[in-house]
This record gives C-alpha cells, sequence and structure tokens, in this order.
C-alpha cells in the first residue's frame, strides 16, 4: 500500500469546472477568479478578498503596500516555512525571528520584547491550521506604550498609526477564532493555494482584508488589482472587450495575478470544502487521536481549545522524549512501508541560507524541541479507513522498534 503524504483533491467537480474554463477559451485572470474571490469573502467574512498567484507573492505586495522596506523589522516566529521570513528580506527588511510555544505558534510574550521603534509588523503563523493567539497580539499592536513607540514612514503607516498584524494562514483556511473566521483576526490574512495546501489551485494564494477605520477596504482593493497587475488600469479581460484596447500603467506594479484555470480548481473544491472536505480532515483527526490515546509516548496535537478551532490541515505527531536521530529512525521506518510522511517544519534558523545570515537555533529551543519529535502524517480527504488503520499500526510498530532499541542501548551503557 503506497500512502501519499498529501495528494491534491481532484475530483470530478474540479475536472468540470477547469474543462468549463477551457471551453470558455478564457484562461488568464477572468470570471473563475472573481466567483473564487466571492466564494473567499464568504466563507471568511472579512471586507474584501484579492486572490494572487502565491502566499509568497500576496505577502510580498502586502508589506510592499504597506510601505516596509530597508531597516525596518518584522517580528516572525522561527518555526515556519522559509517564505515566512524570505518575503520580509525580498523587501529589504528584517526579519526578527522569536520562539514558538508548545501548540507550535508565536509566543506573544516574546513578540512584545523583540518590538522596538523599527518594527513595522508582525507575521503569526497558524501552523497546522491552528489560529495563533491573536487576542494577545492584538492587544500588543495596540498597546498605548507600543504604539507610541511606532514610527510611520509612509501615507499607509501614518493612517494605521501602529505595527500591522498579518496572519500566515497558508494552513487554515476555514479554522475559526471564538466562532468566527480566523481570518477576520488581522488586519491582513494571507492563504496558501499551493498544491499540498487544503484547497489548492495548484499555485495561489488570497490576501484577506479586515483593515480597521479610516481605511477603505473596497479601495484597497481595487488598488491591489492593479498592484498584482503592474499598475495597469484595465486586466486583460476588461482589454478584451470591444474597443478597450487602451490601457494605461499607472504606477509600478507587479506581475502576481491569479489566472483562471487555476481558480477553476479551487473553486469546485470551495464549494464542497465547510460541508465536506474540512470534516472530513477532521474526523481523521479524530480517529489518529483515539488510536495513539493509549501510548504513553503520544503527545496529542492541540487542534481545538476554548477560544480556537484549527482547519486539520496537518496531523503533527510528536513522541515524548525521543531525539531528532531517532524521529529520523521512526520516518525511515514508516518509509520502508510505502507510508510518506514529512516534518513540519526544520526551524527557519537550521537552513543554510538562514545560518549563513547569522540566526542560528541555539536562541529558538522549542523551535528546536519541537522539530526534532514531529512527524507529519497523512491527511486528507480521500484517505481511506484501510490506509488509516496501515498507518496508525505502522507508526505504533516503528515507534516501539526504536525506542526498544533505545531501552537496550540504556542497559548496556
Ligand atoms: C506553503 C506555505 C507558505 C508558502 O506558500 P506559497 O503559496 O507556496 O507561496 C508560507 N507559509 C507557510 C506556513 C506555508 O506552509
Amino acid at each position: 500500500m503506497n500512502i501519499p503524504f498529501s495528494p491534491p483533491f481532484i475530483d470530478q467537480a474540479v475536472i468540470d469546472e477547469v474543462l468549463d474554463c477551457l471551453r470558455a477559451n478564457w484562461i488568464t485572470s477572468g470570471p473563475k477568479v472573481k466567483a473564487l474571490e466571492y466564494e473567499l469573502l464568504s466563507l471568511t467574512g472579512s471586507k474584501a478578498t484579492v486572490c494572487v498567484n502565491s502566499w509568497t507573492s500576496g505577502a510580498i505586495m502586502m508589506l510592499k503596500w504597506f510601505g516596509i522596506g530597508d531597516g525596518d523589522e518584522v517580528i516572525v516566529p522561527a518555526y515556519s516555512y522559509c517564505a515566512t521570513a524570505l518575503c520580509v528580506l525580498h523587501c529589504g527588511a528584517i526579519p526578527v525571528m522569536v520562539d514558538i510555544m508548545d501548540d507550535f505558534t508565536i509566543d506573544p510574550v516574546m513578540v512584545k520584547n523583540k518590538i522596538t521603534a523599527k518594527t513595522k509588523a508582525i507575521i503569526g503563523v497558524d501552523i497546522a491550521g491552528l489560529p495563533c493567539n491573536y487576542n494577545e497580539l492584538r492587544k500588543i499592536v495596540n498597546d498605548p506604550q507600543v504604539k507610541r513607540m511606532f514610527a510611520p514612514a509612509t501615507a499607509k503607516q501614518s493612517e494605521l498609526g501602529r505595527i500591522l498584524l498579518i496572519s500566515d494562514a497558508a494552513h487554515s483556511i476555514g479554522a475559526t477564532y471564538e466562532g468566527l473566521p480566523a481570518a477576520q483576526m488581522c488586519d491582513v490574512t494571507i492563504f496558501s493555494f499551493h498544491a499540498v495546501k487544503n484547497i489548492t489551485t495548484a499555485e495561489g494564494g488570497c490576501i484577506c482584508l479586515n483593515l480597521p477605520t479610516p481605511f477603505d477596504n473596497q479601495e484597497e482593493y481595487s488598488f491591489l488589482k492593479l498592484y498584482s497587475l503592474n499598475g495597469q488600469n484595465k486586466d486583460a479581460f476588461a482589454k478584451s472587450k470591444g474597443a478597450n484596447w487602451r490601457y494605461d500603467i499607472l504606477f509600478k506594479g507587479f506581475k502576481m495575478n491569479m489566472p483562471d484555470i487555476c481558480a477553476a480548481i479551487g473553486l469546485a473544491q470551495i464549494r464542497q470544502y465547510s460541508k465536506t472536505l474540512l470534516p472530513q480532515r477532521k474526523s481523521i483527526y479524530l480517529k489518529y487521536c483515539e488510536a495513539f490515546k493509549g501510548y504513553d509516548w503520544f503527545i496529542e496535537p492541540t487542534m481545538k481549545d476554548e477560544t480556537r478551532e484549527a482547519s486539520y490541515h496537518l496531523f503533527p505527531l510528536r513522541i515524548k522524549g525521543i531525539t531528532e536521530v531517532q524521529r529520523d529512525q521512526i520516518i525511515e521506518g514508516l518509509v520502508n512501508w510505502d507510508i510518506n510522511v514529512n516534518v513540519h517544519f526544520i526551524p527557519m534558523p537550521m537552513l543554510t541560507y538562514f545560518k549563513s545570515i547569522g540566526y542560528a537555533i541555539e536562541d529558538y529551543p522549542n523551535s528546536y524541541k519541537q522539530y526534532a519529535c514531529e512527524i507529519s502524517l497523512p491527511i486528507y480527504p480521500q484517505l481511506l479507513d484501510i490506509e488509516i488503520d496501515f498507518i496508525v499500526e505502522c507508526v505504533i510498530d516503528s515507534v516501539q522498534r526504536v525506542r526498544k532499541v533505545n531501552d537496550l542501548v540504556k542497559v548496556f551503557l
């Protein structure tokens, strides 16, 4: 039984929607993107939703939109995918990394300690789909003392008058916070629709805007649509209509728009998301928890508490008391059974590039601790019950083998 880690969800509805796009003879940004933005608007209750060609593009565009550049600081967790920090570096700013808590989310106390007069934004990452402690992060950015320290350098920064709160929601579409869509908790929330995410457009992303007054979110939406399309006042779809060929370039935009052919994939998925696809992920999470709960080595991932409920994007299994080497041995055991797993994430300070610019994992002990004992198990709607049972059996077997060897070594030492 070969079990892939996270195959895309492609059913007849997805195929039909893509065929519809091909037959309409319009494959780049147009009606499918509009329809996807509309679905995202109703799913998240955001004030505006802008589709782009990746999470990374969306993040770079929003940091630039806020005027973040040379010498500015953006606080990010050390425990994330590289994009969370690379988007900051691409703007010429400095990612100030902080450690995470045991639920994988950024530690608000550490965030507060790292704020300086140069801090322009905070990016929280909803690892595995679990929203960060956004109430605490909101308190921090609105704290009068923190606001007094804020030094606006652009019109947008003056308008907001405080640090911009961004959610890296690459994993958390559909997650809730105090019963509401979690995407409403931050000024800017960005989803990823990369091929391995809960909703995919092959490559893609969406910026959800929830900017406070005096911002006009509709106006910002219109601006961002142009910003993601070279600053061109008419998109190709508008230009294709009749005598609409003449266009103008209003400012120095990016080329980050989402094509319709991609949007079609996500559109067919999102229509089934809340009622079917998300509950299916949750039920797999519950099955794993039920199967592992009797074992003393099992650390149950937090996916729900009084305030939050995750989108169940990952099942981040953690095993008590093992080393990084033993974790790798357990993965080897699973790979031998043809079960594909992953580790989310290798903390950024452990990666060559980040080491070369001065980050060191020793400064983020909890990130290392969580990483060293983590294995992400397959969790997706197409996963069959017999496959889940097989994964459970193999995990238990693989963990027990490695622990037995460890006990034997202890006896001989
Ligand atoms: C996937 C991912 C990203 C990057 O998304 P892209 O759409 O590939 O740019 C960013 N952050 C996290 C936490 C991710 O998992």
